[in-house]
Parts: structure tokens; C-alpha cells; sequence
């Protein structure tokens, strides 16, 4: 009888639940005694596996399985190197390695096609410490992209490299390189040719310009992938990698590789990731623009969050989601799509894992 009340609770606790941060399954929550809390110093991570048009009808159990064990993977991982003093660049770097060697992401593995069929992978990583950062643009053998993006910043003068230019300097940095084939799925095809098809099928209805954007916001599973991380030396930081965005052409960047649009982070304010329509992204600096009002209006992560996501993004047309974690350890998953990718864990291993939003 008690199991059935459990999985009864439980059950409820999935269907009724209304904010994203309710929506949440919380899988653990071990003892720690209060006064041990204490003593521990404040650590976390978040993660996101990308926001858009996530619904719990159009997806079926077992892929949804795989969704949440790959996010609990990846937060588990970095959240282990924060336990034993590892910085937290170090933290999002495996957390993000993780989602970009699996396909069920728009990153590395699974990225997304451009027009041409090809794949060009962008990539971004913010210290809060020092406020350097590094980024990289339209890579196209990199396996790694974020671990490209941490050498810019760490072993060269730049913050942003692109192409050809990005990939010698990979080469010169010992990177792991991979033959383009490698980020070939299927799934990934099938949608450049679904989209290719509508775009057709709009130039006779519509003008040019519409038949470009619309397929943009009709495939709007983006699945960019992030982390962001608070280490036990108090120090923040945040990283973004992606494919892009679905026939995307003429050399397009998003927002991702664009320090203080998709990811930014600074030990005054917060670290934060994106994922969405990369233009508005840009257009609003939404991560840079988070820390603003932290810093200058005096904010509170989550309002800040929601002042951008839910109000500024909305107004200018955009759609998308954050993931951040403040000075202190608090964290935002804030998200105006039908549903984010998500995953946080605090200090005491306190594991939430998100996929849907408010309708679900
Ligand atoms: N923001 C990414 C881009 O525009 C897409 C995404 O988040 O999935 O490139």
C-alpha cells in the first residue's frame, strides 16, 4: 500500500506541478547532517541540453529515459569534480564533454546541418575570476569544440578564433580532431530535409525573407548544450557549445561563441548559458545583460532572469532559456519555450533534473 501511495505521489508531483523549478524530478536527497553543511563551502552546477518545443506527447518514454540519464550524467560528472576541489571550469568542461560525445544534443556529436550539409560548431567559455574567455566559430573538426574554446582561452591572446584558423590552432594544441563524417546522425539530415522541403514549398506562397526565417522557428528543438558552475574557492565560471541552428548559412554565428549574448560569467554577479534563437540572443545580450541588472539594479538572479527571458527576449520576438548559478550558489532555469533541457546539483548532491515547462 505505501508503494502505491509513493508512486502515486510521485506520479502527481509530475502531472500537477506548474513552474519548471516544481516541474523538476528530484532524484536524491541524501542526509547531511546541518552542522556538517556548514563547514562545506558553497558549490554547484546547472546544466541544459537546450530549450524549444519539448513536449512530453511528442516524445516516448524510453527517449526520454535517455534524455535524463545523459543529463545526469553530465551534471554527476562535473558536480564530482567540484567535490574534490577541481575548478569549475573543469566542471562545465566535463559536464559539457559528456552531452557533446552523445547525439541526443545539437553539439558535437549530434550538432545540427548547415544549408550546405555540413557541420560548423561554435563554442564559448567565461571565467568569472579573471573575466577572460575564449570562443570559436564555424569549427568543423573539432570534436570537442568547449575544450577548444578553454585553450583559446587559457594558451593564446584571443578570445575568438574562427574556421580554418581555429582548427590549425586545435592542431598546433594537440586537440582531438575527427574526419567531418563523424558528426553525421541521421535524425540531424532528416531535419535539414524536412526544413529544405518547407522552405520550398513557402518561396511560392511567401516572400524570400519570411521563407528563410520560418523554418527556423518551426524546427525550434535547438538543443544547444551548457554548464555553469560555482567551485569551492568561490570562483564561477560558464561554457556553451553548438551546431547551430538548422540550415543555417553564409558562414551564420549564433550567439553561443559571442561573449555576453549566450554565455558570460563573473564572480560579481552570476555564470550563465544559453540556448535559443541565437539572433535575439545577440540583439539583447541576454547573459551579459543578466549580470547588468544583478550588478547595477541590484537584482536577484532569478528576477534578473526572469526580466530577461520572460520579458525583454519575449518582446523582441525571441524565444529560448538560461541556465545560471550566482556567487552565492543559487540557481536559475529560466525558459520561455514549451520546454528546456535541465539539470542542477547543489552542494549536498541534491539532484534535479527538468525536461517540459508550465503546460505539461
Ligand atoms: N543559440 C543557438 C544558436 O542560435 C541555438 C540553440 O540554442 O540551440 O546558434
Amino acid at each position: 500500500m505505501k508503494k502505491i501511495l509513493f508512486v502515486f505521489a510521485l506520479f502527481g508531483t509530475l502531472a500537477c506541478n506548474n513552474s519548471p523549478e516544481e516541474n523538476s524530478v528530484n532524484t536524491e536527497t541524501p542526509e547531511v547532517a546541518s552542522e556538517e553543511k556548514d563547514t562545506i563551502p558553497n558549490f554547484g552546477i546547472v546544466i541544459h541540453g537546450g530549450a524549444g518545443t519539448i513536449l512530453k506527447e511528442n516524445m516516448s518514454d524510453s527517449l526520454e529515459q535517455e534524455y535524463k540519464s545523459k543529463l545526469e550524467e553530465a551534471v554527476r560528472a562535473g558536480h564530482a569534480v567540484l567535490e574534490r576541489g577541481g575548478t569549475s571550469i573543469e566542471a562545465i568542461e566535463q559536464a559539457i564533454n559528456i552531452m557533446e560525445n552523445s547525439p541526443l544534443f545539437n553539439a558535437g556529436k549530434g550538432a545540427v546541418f548547415t544549408n550546405a550539409g555540413t557541420n560548423e560548431l561554435d563554442a564559448a567559455v567565461m571565467d568569472g575570476e579573471t573575466l577572460n574567455a575564449g570562443a570559436v566559430a564555424g569549427v568543423t573538426t573539432v570534436k570537442n569544440p568547449i575544450d577548444l574554446a578553454i585553450a583559446v582561452m587559457k594558451n593564446s591572446e584571443h578570445v575568438m578564433m574562427i574556421g580554418e584558423g581555429a582548427e590549425t590552432f586545435a592542431e598546433e594544441q594537440g586537440m582531438e580532431l575527427v574526419d567531418p563524417e563523424y558528426f553525421f546522425t541521421e535524425n540531424r539530415f532528416k531535419s535539414l530535409q524536412r526544413i529544405k522541403d518547407s522552405e520550398k514549398t513557402q518561396l511560392d506562397h511567401d516572400d524570400q525573407k519570411t521563407a528563410f526565417l520560418d523554418p527556423y522557428i518551426k524546427d525550434s528543438k535547438f538543443g544547444t548544450v551548457g554548464a555553469a558552475a560555482l567551485d569551492k574557492q568561490g570562483n564561477l565560471a560558464a561554457g556553451t557549445s553548438t551546431g547551430g541552428m538548422t540550415n543555417k548559412r553564409w558562414g551564420r554565428v549564433g550567439d553561443v561563441p559571442v561573449i555576453g549574448a549566450g554565455t558570460y560569467a563573473n564572480n560579481k554577479t552570476a555564470a550563465i548559458s544559453g540556448t535559443g534563437w541565437g539572433e535575439f540572443f545577440i540583439r539583447g545580450v541576454v547573459a551579459y545583460d543578466i549580470s547588468a541588472l544583478m550588478e547595477y539594479k541590484g537584482l536577484s538572479l532569478q528576477e534578473a532572469a526572469e526580466e530577461v527571458i520572460q520579458k525583454k527576449n519575449v518582446e523582441l520576438g525571441g524565444n529560448g532559456g538560461i541556465i545560471a548559478i550566482d556567487h552565492q550558489g543559487n540557481v536559475a532555469m529560466e525558459f520561455n519555450t514549451a520546454g528546456m533541457y535541465r539539470a542542477k546539483m547543489n552542494r549536498n548532491g541534491e539532484l534535479e533534473i527538468g525536461i517540459y515547462g508550465e503546460e505539461e
